[in-house]
């Protein structure tokens, strides 16, 4: 087997193309392919139709090494990929004894009698090297083939692509192909700068950064800057990482909030258990979104006492003590009346800290004056209370979104500052 070797992913089942499932497994196949060494060149999608798989195979096969494909290996009639593969590569599918013990085991294991079409599913290509699938009946399946390729079969559903990927078919492909250097990626997260500012911010280092490349990814309240990099070994691109995160944070400071997996509000639970504070939320327009998201975490009622969805002005007075001449004369959508909520909340819920949120989520409700997207997020503390205002643009779902990720990102910058100052 060559060197850098050029790897294909194949993702089989008409429920793909028919967009009623989301192709997620050559996402992974592509990214757990890349952090091993191993290029990807290509990736196609076909239905679960023999000929036309046979077509795709066979493309494939025209232009790279390594062909993954995934889906259709169930023991449904609907799943041809066996059949298609073994025909175009001209081998008979073959009755695998100990496929088809290790399939009966599984169903006796679980007291059912196993149907017989699932006899199909241990057919087998003749020559195959099977790969035990630990978490379902259809096996993976390595072919190997002159000339230098191979076909590795893994079955589609998600749970057991991956653990069959990462367990056998990566280890497998590293040692043939001897992959010395690896591709990782780090991802570092930011909030409350636009794109254009980041972009301006960084543009030389993007410029003039070819390992680790650097890319900016736009998500909803969130930029994402993934720096990627090729190094032969672990160390050395942890160092390549790692010097440029440190140029990045340094021009970027508290707009960088997170790393990699890292949620906006795991950061927030972390920074409130380190304060030893406490908060409660008043919310109108997110609608409870916000507290959704503080209590996502285990271990969240150590800081998370209570929240209100205060939608009406009769429950904002009534549970919050907004006064109801405040709303009279400014609307329910302003500062006074989210400052208002703020302080009530934490009065109600004796926090150290609250918010009070409120806004114009749309598409409807909008005026000259106070446009869809107002919103206004107060928070209260035992220093006074603060408030901004924001123009959201977006449709309702995503400026509800927007004003959580702005109000967790208030509560973030609060109690950075209060470390700046030493009060933890
Ligand atoms: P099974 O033995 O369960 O039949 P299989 O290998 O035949 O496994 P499929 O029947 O094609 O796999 O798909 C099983 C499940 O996995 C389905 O819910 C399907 O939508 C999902 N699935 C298949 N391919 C993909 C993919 N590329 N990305 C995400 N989900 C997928
Ligand atoms: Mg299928």
């Amino acid at each position: 087997m060559k060197k850098g070797a050029r790897a294909e992913i194949l993702t089989i089942g008409t429920e793909l193309l028919l967009g009623q499932t989301i192709d997620t497994n050559s996402a992974y196949i592509g990214e757990q392919l890349a952090a091993a060494g191993i290029e990807v060149y290509w990736k196609s999608s076909v239905g679960d139709h023999e000929t036309r798989i046979r077509e795709v195979l066979r493309t494939a096969l025209t232009r790279s090494e390594i062909v993954i494909a995934t889906g259709g290996l169930g023991p449904t009639e609907d799943d041809l990929t066996c059949r298609a593969i073994a025909a175009e590569l001209s081998r008979p599918l073959i009755l695998d004894q100990t496929v088809l013990e290790s399939i009966r085991r599984q169903f006796s294991e679980r007291r059912l009698v196993m149907p017989r079409n699932n006899e199909r599913q241990a057919m087998i290509p003749d020559g195959a090297t099977v790969l035990p699938n630990l978490c379902g009946t259809a096996p993976g399946l390595v072919i190997r083939l002159g000339g230098e390729k191979m076909v590795v079969v893994i079955p589609g559903v998600p749970s057991e692509m991956r653990s069959m990927l990462d367990a056998q078919v990566i280890p497998y492909l590293c040692k043939t192909f001897g992959v010395k250097s690896r591709i990782r990626s780090r991802t570092l997260k930011t909030c409350g700068i636009t794109e254009s500012a980041l972009d301006e911010t960084i543009s030389d280092l993007i410029r003039l950064s070819c390992n680790p490349t650097i890319a900016i990814l736009a998500y909803p309240g969130e930029i994402h800057i993934r720096l990627t990099v090729k190094s032969e070994s672990e160390t050395e691109g942890d160092r390549l990482l790692d010097d440029l995160e440190t140029r990045i944070r340094t021009r970027l400071a508290e707009f960088l909030f997170g790393r990699d997996e890292e949620r906006l509000e795991e950061v927030v639970g972390r920074l409130l258990l380190d304060a030893k504070a406490t908060v409660a939320v008043a919310e109108s327009c997110t609608g409870g979104l916000v507290c959704h998201r503080l209590t996502n975490l285990p271990g969240s009622s150590a800081y998370f006492i209570r929240g209100e969805v205060v939608y009406s002005n009769e429950a904002k007075e009534r549970l919050l003590g907004v006064p109801r001449e405040l709303m009279a004369e400014h609307g329910a959508v302003s500062r006074p009346v989210a400052l208002a909520m703020a302080v009530g909340m934490r009065q109600v819920a004796g926090t150290d800290l609250a918010l009070g949120i409120t806004g114009i989520a749309g598409p409807g409700g909008g005026t000259a004056t106070k446009p869809v997207g107002l919103t206004y997020i107060a928070l209260a503390s035992g220093d006074g209370a603060t408030c901004c205002e924001y123009r959201f643009l977006a449709d309702r779902d995503t400026n509800k979104l927007f004003a959580s990720q702005k109000a967790l990102d208030i509560l973030r910058r609060h109690l950075l500052s209060l470390r700046y100052v030493g009060q933890i």
